[in-house]
């Protein structure tokens, strides 16, 4: 059996450090990389944010350790999950293609594709007809954004890996 370290995590989503109750020297009130202010609780059900999970007597040495988008105790996304959100839809209005029907689809359609639903199939199917349909700039710009963010079932369907 396991446990969970308590991550620090800034409003972005970096990652000051995913044990800050192991390593509080690492903790950082505000972020070093964009001045944001950093939390190491959920905003709504004030449960520690999962960091890394350690196992007695396991060393894990480089794994990369992702903010999870959602909060394991009341389900509420986590505001770095929003903002990506967000920004990649800013970015896609940007573009000037889609008209503003598609744009709400767009946004529920994200937000699906952070999640493991069975939604997330239906979701990437219409995220990859927007992605056909705005430039390459756009389409990169989005995958850079939202790619920390995605369910792992939603990037394999969406980008094959
Ligand atoms: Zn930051
Ligand atoms: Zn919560």
């Amino acid at each position: 059996m396991g446990t969970y370290r308590v991550a620090q995590v800034c409003l972005n989503g970096h990652v000051p450090t995913s044990s800050a109750d192991r390593h509080p020297e690492l903790r950082e009130t505000f972020c070093s990389h964009c001045g944001d202010a950093t939390t190491m609780n959920c905003i709504k059900c004030n449960t520690p944010i999962r960091g890394d999970y350690d196992v007695e007597g396991v060393f894990s040495i480089g794994d990369h350790y992702r903010p999870p988008a959602f909060c394991h105790n009341c389900g509420n996304a986590f505001p770095w999950t929003e903002r990506k959100i967000s920004s990649a839809v800013e970015l896609i209005e940007a573009a000037g293609t889609l008209s503003g029907e598609e744009i709400q689809q767009f946004k529920a359609d994200l937000t699906e594709l952070t999640k493991d639903s069975p939604k997330t199939l239906v979701a990437s199917v219409r995220f990859k007809k927007v992605m056909g349909k705005v430039g390459n700039s756009i389409v990169s710009g989005v995958r850079e954004i939202i790619v920390d963010v995605l369910s792992d079932t939603a990037k394999k369907a969406v980008w094959g890996s």
